[in-house]
Order: structure tokens, then C-alpha cells, then sequence
């Protein structure tokens, strides 16, 4: 099915990233606030065009607390807008480097790894779990977006995106063989955890600043070869969350933790346990105390 047109006014850009540019907007019928990435389809067919707008209308089955809601996805002048939920605190990546409390960090784990269970429920996979696809508001809640987005630009041929921004987050098995599945995405959810606690690309000098850039040839080394760094800690994290993640960074995929095993640690269950409205608030409040300093508000 094709997603209904929706008569936006169109706010400011909020963010541009390598398949097209986001943009805050209201819809004029509801006046709600959402936000849409247009992609441009300049050089594809109409029959593709279609397909690819389809494709995108299929996730809207995906309702989740964990998940970015998309409202609808639709042709208009040559591109395709693809309408969610806007998140009013930006992503992660906005909020690396500064010192994460490992409860925070707790809570963005099980976020992350709850919305990845319901895509991974619907058979749905996310393809690009990275620090700027995992959004945050102020009301504490944490989302995934741009699941699918990334399959369909690589299924036009338009996954344009530098080499560097593609394998950052990727599984070895992935940057050596393509070979994919959910285990390569509790890796990309480790690293995502990891690049936050050390407020730094988990492969990359610890002291140097400006940071070093890292060469394509490089990267692809230490994905494959070097041990990741483990959460310090000297910056707050205990030896039970840093060997969990650890682990979600082991080398061989079967010896990454299952899905249900972040709900039988003892660790993150004490958090998930406690009163969800106190979690909430939890994030709330730093996410709104620390977008002060990051201009995270835009
Ligand atoms: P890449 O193109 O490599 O995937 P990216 O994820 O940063 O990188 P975009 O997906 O285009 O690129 O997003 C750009 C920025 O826009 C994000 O980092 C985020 O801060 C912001 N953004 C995207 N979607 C939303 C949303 N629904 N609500 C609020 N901000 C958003
Ligand atoms: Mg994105």
C-alpha cells in the first residue's frame, strides 16, 4: 500500500545525513508536529519508485514504545517523503562525550534491545543500528528510527554514503562476508553502548584530540582483528555491564548474548524491574539537563 499524502508546513532542517535531509514540520490537518526525510528519486523508475514507497508503508504495522512511529511514506516532486514522529532531544550521536551515569546507559540498553525484539518479531531487520538512529525526547523515551530506510538506498543503488559512515557500526562477519543476522546487530547495539560510555569511537586513539581520522583500510582491521576497549571504571560503569557488552562485542556471533539474555541478567533487571515512570524521568532529566549544553534542542 501507498502512504496518504499529508499536507505539511515545512519548519526548519534538523539534521542532514548522507541519504537526504530531515526536516521538522506540521501536519496542517492535526497540527502535530512530526518530522520527514525526503530522499531524492531522481534517477530511478516509476515502477521502483512505487515499490520502494510500498516497502516503506509495510513498517507501519511496527508499533512500539522503542520504536520511532512512522506516519506515512509517499512520492511528492520526484522524491519520497517518509513522515515519523519527531524526537525534540536529536539522537545519541549528539550526546557523545559527555559522561553517561551507567543507569542512563542501562535504560538506552533496554530500549534499544526492546524496540530491536519487536523488529525482529515481525521478521523486520533494522540494518543501520548507529548512535544517530537511536532518538531521544523529553519525556525520557528512547527510539529507534531509519530501519528499512537503509535497505531500500541500498536497493536503488544510492547508498551513496562514504565507506567510513557504512562499516563503523558493522559486524566482521558483515564487513567480511555480508553475512547478516541478529547477532550482527547486538554487535552494532554494543558498539553503540560503548561509543557512549567512553564518549569516543570505541577503535580510535584514546588521546588523541582532534581525534584521529580513521582510514577505510584501518577500520576494517580493527573490526575484524582488535579487542574493543572494555567501559571503564574510572568513568562510573561496573564489571557486570562492561562484560555484557563485551560480550555483545565478542568476534564470533554465537558467542554474543541472545536476544532474551539482556532480560536474564540480574544487572539490567534491577533496572527494568523498578518503576517505569522513575526510569522515565530518570532520562528525562538528564537528556533535558545536558541538551542545555550540547544545543541538542535545535
Ligand atoms: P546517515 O545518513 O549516515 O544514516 P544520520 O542518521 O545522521 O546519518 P539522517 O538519518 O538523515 O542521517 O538524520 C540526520 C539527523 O536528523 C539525525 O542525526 C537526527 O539528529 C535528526 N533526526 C532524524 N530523524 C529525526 C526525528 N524523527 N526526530 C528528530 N530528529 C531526527
Ligand atoms: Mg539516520
Amino acid at each position: 500500500s501507498s502512504g496518504n499524502m499529508l499536507s505539511l508546513d515545512m519548519l526548519e532542517i534538523i539534521g542532514t545525513g548522507n541519504g537526504g535531509i530531515v526536516r521538522r514540520c506540521r501536519n496542517r490537518q492535526t497540527q502535530e508536529i512530526l518530522a520527514v526525510k525526503i530522499i531524492s528519486l531522481d534517477f530511478q523508475k516509476n515502477e521502483k519508485k512505487q515499490e520502494i514507497v510500498t516497502e516503506l508503508n509495510a513498517l507501519n504495522a511496527l508499533h512500539s514504545d522503542y520504536i520511532v512511529q512512522l506516519h506515512s511514506a509517499y512520492l511528492y516532486e520526484n522524491s519520497v517523503h517518509i513522515c515519523t514522529e519527531y524526537m525534540d532531544r536529536g539522537s545519541l550521536e549528539q550526546y557523545i562525550g559527555i559522561l553517561v551515569p551507567e543507569n542512563v546507559l542501562i535504560y538506552i540498553t533496554l530500549s534499544m534491545i526492546q524496540g530491536l525484539i519487536c523488529m525482529w518479531n515481525q521478521k523486520i531487520m533494522h540494518r543501520d543500528v548507529k548512535p544517530s538512529n537511536v532518538l531521544v525526547n523529553s519525556s525520557g523515551s528512547i527510539k529507534l528510527c531509519d530501519f528499512g530506510v537503509s535497505r531500500v538506498l541500498e536497493t536503488i543503488g544510492q547508498k551513496v554514503a562514504t565507506f567510513i559512515g557504512t562499516h563503523k557500526y558493522m559486524a566482521p562477519e558483515r564487513v567480511i562476508s555480508d553475512d547478516y543476522s541478529i547477532p550482527s546487530e547486538i554487535w552494532s547495539l554494543g558498539m553503540t553502548i560503548l561509543e557512549m560510555g567512553l564518549g569516543r569511537y570505541p577503535f580510535q586513539a584514546e588521546s588523541s584530540y582532534p581525534p584521529l581520522a580513521v582510514r577505510p583500510i584501518e577500520l576494517v582491521q580493527c573490526i575484524v582483528y582488535e579487542t574493543p576497549p572494555i567501559l571503564p571504571t574510572i568513568r562510573g560503569y561496573s564489571s557486570e555491564f562492561a562484560s555484557l557488552i563485551q560480550q555483545c562485542l565478542s568476534k564470533n556471533p554465537a558467542d554474543r548474548p541472545l536476544p532474551r539474555s539482556f532480560f536474564e541478567n540480574p544487572l539490567l533487571m534491577k533496572y527494568n524491574n523498578s518503576d517505569m515512570n522513575q526510569s522515565r524521568a530518570i532520562m528525562a532529566d538528564f537528556f533535558n539537563r545536558t541538551a542545555v549544553a550540547t544545543n541538542a534542542t535545535r
